[in-house]
């Protein structure tokens, strides 16, 4: 059974949950109210209307479809090597309790303001995100804060279903507190739209949040203190998918060691989230024959979230 494929544009409402026209800039809640009652329309529409339907049925109707569509999403998960519901699906199916804690560990009180007090509802996840950049501001966890002129949080859409992690900022990136805005992140722009994508609808973050000096790969110590702030924006944004990289993204999200030739080509999980493993931008600046390589992760990728290929 093909499932209808779901656009990272969200141009339309699909039964796999897909967003619909007029729903970016809403909450992720709304967001979720309006798909269900897209769905639930077009279930109508299917069926023809017709007369009102007798006591109860409307719930086991819903039961029904419910359990249609869990079932549906299990077939895909077991397509794609899972062992059940991909965690973003989860968190959006049902939104955590009020007063539910994030998960950024404690140990740094500049931390505290990304979690919201206890009792509070949960926000959104765009304001969770600018919580947290502004939260670690003016981090000093690892020794890379001497070196930098601005942290570079990350940035993109907070409901995006696919999500680039690289190793960390460059010059640019450090005078702009952006990512991916050099050299690189042209290459990158490029590699977006090849996929039929534009960069506002994916998620852009790096291991690390602050410039190693020289454009050095952060250590295992650096990129493991700051991974508490990866964790928790892969955590707000629940992306259906992570590329990683690079040998820097690809050893904190899939831990292992090894080339990223030879972690490339298959799919790995951060949590339960699938995760690709490709070549960093700047490699292929410097080593454009491997272009053609990036080009194939890319397309597992495109394949995973049910994105158009392109005739070739
Ligand atoms: S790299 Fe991360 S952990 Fe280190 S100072 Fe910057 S924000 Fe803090």
């Amino acid at each position: 059974m093909t499932e209808p494929r779901r656009g990272l544009g969200g141009q339309r409402c699909a039964p796999g949950g897909g967003p619909g026209p007029g729903q970016r800039g809403r909450t992720q809640r709304e967001k979720v109210l309006v798909r269900e009652g897209c769905c639930r329309e077009e279930a109508r529409a299917r069926s023809g209307g017709g007369a009102p339907p007798e006591p109860g049925a409307g719930e086991r109707a819903e039961l029904g479809r419910l359990v249609a569509a869990v079932r549906a999403r299990l077939v895909r998960a077991g397509a794609l090597g899972l062992r059940g519901l991909p965690a973003a699906a989860r968190a959006r199916a049902a939104p955590a309790p009020a007063g539910g804690a994030p998960a950024v560990p404690a140990g740094s009180s500049s931390c505290a303001a990304a979690r919201p007090a206890a009792g509070a509802a949960p926000r959104p996840a765009a304001a969770e995100l600018a919580a947290l950049a502004a939260s670690i501001e003016g981090c000093t966890l690892c020794g890379l804060w001497r070196s930098r002129s601005r942290v570079v949080f990350g940035e993109g859409d907070p409901a995006a279903r696919l999500m680039f992690v690289g190793e960390g900022p460059g010059a640019e990136e450090d005078r702009s507190g952006r990512p991916f805005v050099g050299p690189a992140g042209r290459l990158l722009d490029r590699m977006i739209r090849a996929m039929g994508l534009a960069r506002e609808q994916v998620y852009i973050a790096n291991v690390v949040k602050c410039r190693p000096p020289g454009n050095r790969a952060p250590t295992p110590d650096e990129a493991g203190t700051c991974l508490r702030f990866l964790r928790r924006q892969i955590e707000l944004v629940a992306p259906e998918l992570i590329v990683a990289l690079g040998a820097s993204a690809a050893r904190v999200l899939v831990g292992e060691g090894h080339a990223v030739g030879r972690l490339r080509g298959r799919v790995h999980r951060f949590g339960e989230v699938p995760v690709v493993v490709t070549y960093h931008p700047a490699y292929l600046l410097r080593t454009p024959a491997d272009k053609r390589k990036a080009w194939e992760d890319l397309q597992l990728a495109m394949r995973l979230l049910g994105l158009p290929l392109p005739d070739r």
